[in-house]
């Protein structure tokens, strides 16, 4: 992803850490913090942990009420990473930006944040409607930009998290190392087994 360099090293900087790919790959993190059936009240810290550590400063002031929205949020854009082409991705995007978003408009959060684009309705909306809103649009930018699906379902059958691909080499096929280390562990087992 293209995002312009700024003089400063600071990594703090607003758009370093709110740039596409910040964005996307915040996306995926939530999806996978928000997956599977956890009681709700490790969700709140748990997704709370994954917000700070993307930037979102306190006081988060989040529920377990906004986190079960945030799942249903998380259910939805996970069908983007589910796409194997662009043209697949492109229509669940479209689908998601249609049902779920508002139109697309500049805000500056009342002049602390450099102008930047949203599609949720209003800077002070639910959690789940930041979060399907934030990530279709960076999701889509990244459409646009490759003209591949922005992420992937890790290949491990042991494991469902969902990652970006763009700016780690599109063929990258699992998650983590520890995914890659296990399976390529595993299919080497298979292989001595069989002969
Ligand atoms: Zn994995």
């Amino acid at each position: 992803m293209r995002y312009i360099r700024t003089v400063s090293t600071d990594s703090d900087d607003w758009s370093t850490r709110h740039s596409v790919l910040a964005t996307a790959r915040r996306a995926a993190a939530l999806v996978n913090a928000l997956s599977g059936d956890r009681p709700d009240p490790a969700d709140v810290a748990d997704v709370a942990d994954v917000l700070r550590a993307y930037g979102e400063t306190d006081p988060l002031d989040l529920t377990a009420h906004d986190v079960a929205g945030m799942r249903t949020a998380a259910a939805l854009l996970r069908q983007v990473f589910a796409a194997e082409h662009a043209d697949a991705a492109a229509a669940v995007l479209n689908r998601l930006l249609q049902e779920h978003t508002g139109p697309l408009r500049l805000t500056s959060h009342s002049g602390s944040t450099p102008w930047h684009p949203h599609v949720d309705r209003d800077d002070d909306g639910p959690w789940d409607e930041w979060l399907l809103a934030s990530s279709c649009l960076a999701l889509a930018v990244l459409v646009w930009d490759r003209q591949h699906p922005p992420g992937r379902i890790c290949a491990s059958p042991s494991c469902d998290n969902v990652f970006i691909t763009q700016g780690s080499g599109q063929e990258r096929r699992y998650c983590s190392r520890r995914c890659a280390t296990r399976e390529r562990v595993a299919a080497h087992r298979r292989a001595h087994a069989g002969g």
